[in-house]
């Protein structure tokens, strides 16, 4: 029986197949590999640390993925030309009192407080940040305390924040999870049932809302469209006119913000 067209591509391309961690050279650059089931396009990252990552449908032939490599090699060489003039510029902080820490966009000064029974060890009070005092002893247990109230407050206000753009984008709504997502602010892994679970970055509710829900935005339409071509960002722009301006004002704000280094103090 003849297979398909559309395995047939994938299957029997000729030459070598990439495989998942390996290391792909285009001329003096050099990519990680990784490959994903569920994409079918080629896509390609700079990441946080500016290493390059070039993600691949399974089965994907190193000649096809060389080819795309030097199709982009315009668009890389831009946006790593981008990168050295305004390099990441994550600071260091220190937690105690007086200092200030960001919330969706709005400041708050940090108090130290005496912490109650059942009390959380953070929390937001009358506009203060009050972090208990026995946590504030140890720099290693206020950043833990600090990025933990970060993480429960921002699913609880970003799972809230769904649905007006799941609603635009006709699709269901996923879980939210609020953790370190590395060198990312959000991803999408679709569930076995298709009910999918969002990550995003605890460090992204330091910023204004519209940039959380640019984001958020950015992870549900990838429940549509992974990748990132044309009908990707057409689907974004069609529930998010403004994705363009919101995306370079996070890529800029990003840069500078605090991702949980702490310092000693002096
Ligand atoms: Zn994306």
């Amino acid at each position: 029986m003849p297979t398909p067209p559309d395995l047939r591509d994938a299957r029997d391309a000729p030459g070598p197949v990439l495989e998942d961690g390996q290391t792909v050279a285009v001329g003096s650059r050099k990519f990680r590999v990784v490959v994903s089931a569920r994409r079918r396009r080629i896509g390609l990252t700079v990441e946080r640390d500016g290493s390059l990552v070039l993600r691949v449908p399974e089965n994907c032939a190193a000649e096809r993925a060389e080819t795309f490599l030097r199709k982009s090699d315009g668009w890389l060489a831009d946006k790593l030309g981008r990168r050295e003039e305004h390099p990441p510029a994550h600071p260091v902080r220190e937690i105690r009192e007086g200092e200030t820490f960001g919330y969706l966009g709005r400041t708050y000064r940090l108090e130290a407080g005496d912490g109650g029974k059942g009390q959380a060890p953070v929390r937001l009070v009358a506009g203060r940040l009050v972090v208990d005092k026995t946590v504030l002893r140890d720099p290693a247990d206020a950043r833990r305390a600090l990025i933990g109230w970060y993480r429960t407050s921002g699913r609880r206000w970003a799972r809230g924040r769904l649905q007006p753009w799941a609603g635009r984008m006709e699709v269901r709504e996923p879980d939210v999870v609020v953790r370190d997502v590395g060198n990312r602010w959000g991803t999408y892994r679709p569930g076995e049932d298709g009910h999918g679970t969002m990550a995003l970055h605890w460090a992204l509710f330091q910023l204004p809302a519209h940039l959380v829900d640019y984001v958020i935005a950015h992870e549900l339409a990838h429940i549509r469209i992974s990748g990132h071509e044309a009908d990707y960002w057409a689907l974004l722009r069609q529930a998010m006119p403004e994705c363009g301006e919101r995306k370079e004002e996070l890529d800029d704000l990003g840069r500078r913000l605090w991702l949980g280094h702490v310092g000693e103090r002096e």
